[in-house]
């Protein structure tokens, strides 16, 4: 885990110092309060290795925490921080909470592998749980070859409907 200054810039590049934006979330010391500030800690936190947040900010439900254990999600989560380049977010598109407490988020995440562009847009579902918002499941489509910043969720499902 790296241990960045609270007067560096965030991670999630959000021109906020780490400080003001997503150290109070990865220190516990704050909840998190919606999904766009979820997006922007998570990505944080894949930055910097903060492993024990990525799996508690995954909600229950979340396939992964369903389907394998507490040991093989941080390992999975060790191995991206480590391979990938966090080289940029930005959030694209979002929609408040549906009747079942669902809200979205639209995001394009730019990582590199060893210089390969792996970036991607990633349609992202979120739910509240235990008083503090948490990642449900997401939909990921390739952003490497295109500019999709400016993409819409409409656009994002009309794409995956092909
Ligand atoms: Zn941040």
């Amino acid at each position: 885990m790296t241990t960045l200054a609270r007067s560096r810039p965030c991670p999630c590049t959000s021109k906020k110092t780490y400080g003001d934006c997503c150290a109070p979330f990865h220190k516990g010391e704050r909840a998190v309060p919606d999904a766009p500030s979820l997006v922007r800690a998570r990505y944080a936190a894949f930055a910097l290795g903060e492993l024990e947040f990525l799996y508690s900010t995954l909600h229950t439900n979340h396939a992964d925490r369903v389907k394998h254990s507490r040991d093989h999600v941080l390992a999975a989560f060790r191995g991206a921080s480590s391979q990938f380049k966090y080289m940029g977010l930005k959030l694209t598109d979002s929609r408040p909470a549906d009747a079942q407490g669902t809200s979205q988020v639209l995001y394009l995440a730019r990582i590199f592998r060893k210089g390969e562009n792996v970036s991607f847009v990633e349609l992202g579902d979120f739910r509240e749980e235990d008083g503090a918002m948490r990642y449900l499941s997401g939909r990921i489509a390739d952003a490497s070859r295109e500019d999709r910043s400016e993409l819409t969720i409409d656009g994002f499902i009309a794409d995956a409907r092909g």
